[in-house]
């Protein structure tokens, strides 16, 4: 059987392979494309070997984060999922970057808890690209209209550097690939505007649909299940019957 840095390290490389034939098929240098390893169903043991292999790890929940962060202090944590904030604090404390700023209320408070504490933090706006009433974000139009208010929230502790988009559930990538050019249109006006520093990111793509993320522009790629495919979780059913 093999080894569980064994299974880590080829899942890794079959990734890094397919972003790399993305990247060529786009004209793009992979290494303008950061893996976000998305460690939120992840046994800790996993985690932890997957640390000697990839440095930085993407959780969803603020939580989990704070109990993780202080024991892999070298990796960079991002956080990937819903904020309320009264978990604010919480995320600037352990995280580096947050991909899921979904709405001005949300980012209000972290400039000001940011003001409070002097921590810096690298931020990117979510946006509901589909308009799926399930989805949360800020509508692209809101971005458009009201964008040198929401700009004004960057400073020197608080870089607003790009942005983050979900894609609805599908069959195929092929389905999604819209969604990914609409958020790098976005980008594009969004920059045209010039309110503040420019977004240089855009977080899109995930196991299923990285690949048509990637050709669309993504510089951040969120991926969790192909990467810990192929690994037995602990069966837990057996040690409670004993
Ligand atoms: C879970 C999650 C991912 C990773 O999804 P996989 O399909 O496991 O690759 C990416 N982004 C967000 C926001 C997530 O919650």
């Amino acid at each position: 059987m093999d080894s569980l840095p064994d299974v880590l390290q080829r899942n890794l490389s079959t990734i890094r392979q397919r972003i790399e034939r993305a990247c060529r098929r786009s004209n793009r240098s992979a290494d303008d494309v950061t893996l976000v390893a998305v460690t939120k169903y992840a046994e800790w043991d996993w985690v932890c070997a997957l640390s000697e292999q990839h440095a930085i790890f993407g959780e969803s929940r603020p939580q989990q984060l704070a109990d993780r962060q202080p024991q892999l202090p070298r990796v960079q944590w991002h956080l990937i999922g819903q904020l309320q904030r009264n978990k604010a604090r919480t995320a600037i404390r352990h995280a580096q970057v947050i991909h899921s700023v979904d709405s001005l209320k949300l980012l209000q408070r972290i400039h000001q808890l940011t003001a409070e504490t002097e921590d810096r933090i690298e931020l990117l706006l979510q946006v509901n690209v589909s308009g799926e009433a399930s989805k949360s974000g800020f509508s692209p139009q809101e971005l458009l209209d009201n964008w040198p208010q929401i700009a004004a929230f960057s400073s020197d502790r608080v870089r607003l550097s790009g942005l983050m988009t979900m894609a609805p559930k599908s069959e195929s990538s092929e389905e999604t690939r819209p969604i990914f050019a609409a958020l790098r249109q976005l980008q594009r006006e969004l920059n045209d505007q010039g309110a503040c520093g420019e977004l240089t990111e855009l977080s899109m793509g995930m196991s299923r649909d990285f690949e048509a993320a990637v050709e669309e522009g993504a510089t951040l790629i969120r991926i969790g299940s192909s990467l810990f495919e192929g690994l037995q979780r602990p069966d837990t059913s057996i040690t409670e019957k004993t």
